[in-house]
């Protein structure tokens, strides 16, 4: 150990043979001297002596490496449409190119008729009034984000009635409870875990009350013997008293895909009509930028809009920018479903996904083409059998083969079934085909 921390090479030794190989007048010395010294940190720390690649090849990867970009896009082959690990929806073309437009100055906050400032919400909220019917609306950075404004604004100094079995954790730490106790609104509980009546409700209703809230389970599923009540039905039982009723809707489906056989999330108009506050998602089935919605009564819109936590959580340009442009292909329900990438993936033909994963297969050479099923994603329609055909490929090991997918340039994720590597076409675009049997070419070699 002592012998080998010996042998360990000075920093300065390492810097005049960088000079000399002319890695230091391509990098900022102080990149250089941190590079050099995590080499010798790492051999030190592993008993390790000089690198197979030589002290400095193994600083130059370092430094190479402390370049690589850390948020690198990457192919979905997994078949899980809203992939939350891989950011959710990939958006419309069209609002690909309003997030580049975005990126210079943009009329964010700017009436360009007056010449004077306007509101940076003003850019969505004709087009959510239009496709949702709500008399307002107001978009914030998520739908936690949202769902906490509201009830902040609407809620935080009273009591809000929820029931036991929607009481739920969505995913990534977001809990139902834990919100409400951050807004500053008492929950009160009504209700079974599989079991909940109007009754229930209507005992529970006080002049405390400053809200009822109702929350669509996403990702999670009570059968059997259970009852629920209508976002209708509540909103008629609480109208008497004047109480508001937020309704969490988790993914904003806008147009119906029953026709698809993808049926059990609430739509947003449904919702809307009903007369609640409505919460949803910009990023899970709406398939735009990561942004949460809030559409309803404009009093109640009124309120929320004017809290001070709406400034805090108020999005940014580019999220304004993709979203009205991703909203504005909705106008045409055919439109939205060939343009914004998540309603087309959902609503591919099996007979499409079949022809081309026939293709990708001849592309990869050596593969099979076998049934299997794709995976809506981001908690919406949890139970769906969206039918798809994979590719699969088999390796000595599945494990390395994907490992070595991840390490492509662009990474490919894929997944593991019945012991082979299978790829599922419904999120891959065909663009995709190249890189992916080339990745898959380059495994098999190494
Ligand atoms: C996904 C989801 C949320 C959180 O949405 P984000 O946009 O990820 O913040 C909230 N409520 C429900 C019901 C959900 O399904």
């Amino acid at each position: 150990m002592n012998d080998r921390r010996r042998s360990l090479p000075p920093v300065n030794a390492l810097l005049s043979e960088a000079e000399r190989t002319g890695l230091s007048g391509r990098t900022p010395h102080a990149v250089l001297v941190r590079a050099i010294r995590e080499t010798l940190d790492a051999a030190r720390k592993y008993a390790g002596g000089e690198p197979a690649e030589g002290w400095l090849g193994a600083v130059e990867r370092r430094v190479t490496e402390g370049y690589r970009r850390s948020l690198t896009p990457v192919i979905n082959a997994t078949g899980v449409v809203l992939h939350t690990n891989l950011g959710r929806a990939p958006l419309a073309d069209a609002a690909r190119q309003a997030l580049a437009d975005a990126a210079g100055y943009v009329a964010l906050e700017y009436e360009l008729d007056e010449g004077r400032r306007g509101s940076r919400q003003d850019h969505t909220r004709r087009l959510l009034r239009e496709l949702t019917g709500a008399e307002d609306a107001f978009v914030a950075t998520n739908a936690a984000a949202a769902l906490f404004l509201a009830l902040s604004a609407l809620a935080a100094d009273g009591e809000t009635i929820v029931s036991r079995s929607e009481l739920v954790e969505i995913g990534g730490g977001f809990r139902i409870p834990e919100i409400l106790a951050k807004s500053g609104t008492r929950l009160v509980e009504v209700g079974t875990t599989n079991r909940v009546r109007a009754a229930d409700y209507q005992n529970a209703l006080s002049p405390r009350t400053r809200c009822v809230l109702k929350v669509h389970r996403s990702n999670f599923r009570i059968t059997g013997f259970t009852s629920e009540v209508g976002v209708d039905e509540l909103v008629s039982l609480c109208r008497p008293q004047g109480t508001p009723v937020i309704h969490d809707i988790g993914s904003g489906l806008l147009i119906d895909l029953a026709s698809h056989g993808l049926t059990g999330e609430p739509l947003v108009r449904g919702s809307v009509a009903s007369g609640a506050v409505v919460v949803f998602s910009g990023d899970k089935l709406l398939g735009g930028p990561q942004a949460g919605i809030i559409v309803g009564p404009g009093a109640l819109l009124s309120r929320i809009a004017s809290d001070p936590l709406a400034r805090a959580l108020r999005p940014d340009k580019s999220t304004v920018a993709a979203l009205e442009v991703t909203l504005a292909l909705y106008r045409d329900p055919g439109v939205a479903i060939t343009e914004i990438p998540v309603l087309r993936m959902l609503t591919a033909s099996p007979a499409d996904l079949a022809r081309r994963a026939r293709r990708l297969a001849r592309k990869i050479g050596g593969a099979t083409v076998t049934a299997g099923e794709s995976e809506v994603g981001g908690g919406a329609f949890p139970e769906a059998h969206l039918a798809t055909t994979l590719v699969a490929v088999a390796a000595t090991s599945c494990e390395a083969m994907l490992e070595a997918l991840r390490r492509h340039a662009p990474p490919i994720i894929a997944r593991i079934t019945e012991g082979k590597v299978v790829f599922d076409v419904r999120t891959l675009s065909d663009d995709d085909f190249g890189p992916v049997a080339a990745a898959v070419q380059a495994a098999r070699g190494g």
